[in-house]
């Protein structure tokens, strides 16, 4: 029988204390989420291992150390309304509501929008809000946000994107082409945009009207 606090513990430790990820916040998020159950059962011993995983539709649930990065970036203080572009399987939404955020998170696949949503009803996650639609162009009607995630690969980051993020909130997203990416932080500052490049990274396509095209 596999003790899944215990993984998640040494996950903790040893992927991501050990490299870097230093928010405490993020760190306790980390310990507190069971990856496990946002893949299929026969991946479960697997969950907590330094890699993405495959969910359905051909997508992948991220690396634990790019969710934790990703959600440092983000920094975050709680109260903070998010847009997650890429819910996929729902962890990243899930860590991001643990750190006491009103998330906004888009998917493309239906079907992952509503297993996603299924599974965080079931383990009594809130303030978590879906939507099966294009995230390359935002959820303009619930503009603006203090933060925006995009979790997909993107050619450039969408002007959508820019002018739904609040004064002084930041953009996290992968920026680059379809193999590899860097990973990006944007700020939008009250007279110029501010833009760090954090690390290499590789993610799967954002598809979409402002994403790489569907053909
Ligand atoms: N955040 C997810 C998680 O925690 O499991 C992982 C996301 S996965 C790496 C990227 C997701 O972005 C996929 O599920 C994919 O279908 C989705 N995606 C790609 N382009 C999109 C778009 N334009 N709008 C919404 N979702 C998109």
């Amino acid at each position: 029988m596999i003790d899944y606090e215990v993984s998640r513990n040494r996950m903790v430790n040893e992927q991501l204390k050990s490299r870097g990820i230093h928010d405490e916040r993020v760190l306790t998020a980390m310990g507190i989420v069971p990856r496990h159950l946002f893949v299929d059962q026969a991946f479960w011993p697997r969950a907590y291992e330094d890699h993405p995983l495959p969910i359905n539709q051909n997508q992948t649930i991220s690396q634990p150390y790019i969710v934790a990065l990703m959600s440092q970036a983000l920094e975050l203080n709680g109260g903070e309304k998010v847009l997650e572009i890429g819910t996929g399987s729902g962890y990243q939404a899930a860590i991001l509501a643990v750190l006491g955020c009103d998330v906004y998170t888009i998917e493309r696949h239906k079907e992952l929008s509503k297993k996603a949503e299924k599974l965080i009803k079931k383990i009594k996650i809130k303030n978590i809000h879906f939507k099966v639609g294009d995230g390359s162009m935002g959820w303009v009607e619930e503009a603006p946000f203090n933060r925006i995630i995009v979790t997909a690969g993107a050619p450039e980051i969408p002007g959508e994107l820019m002018n739904q993020l609040s004064p002084g909130g930041r953009i996290v997203i992968p920026v680059g082409n379809l193999a590899t990416q860097r990973l990006m932080i944007v700020i939008k500052g009250e007279k110029v945009i501010e833009k760090h490049d954090v690390c290499g990274c590789s993610f799967v396509p954002l598809l979409g009207d402002k994403g790489w095209s569907n053909d």
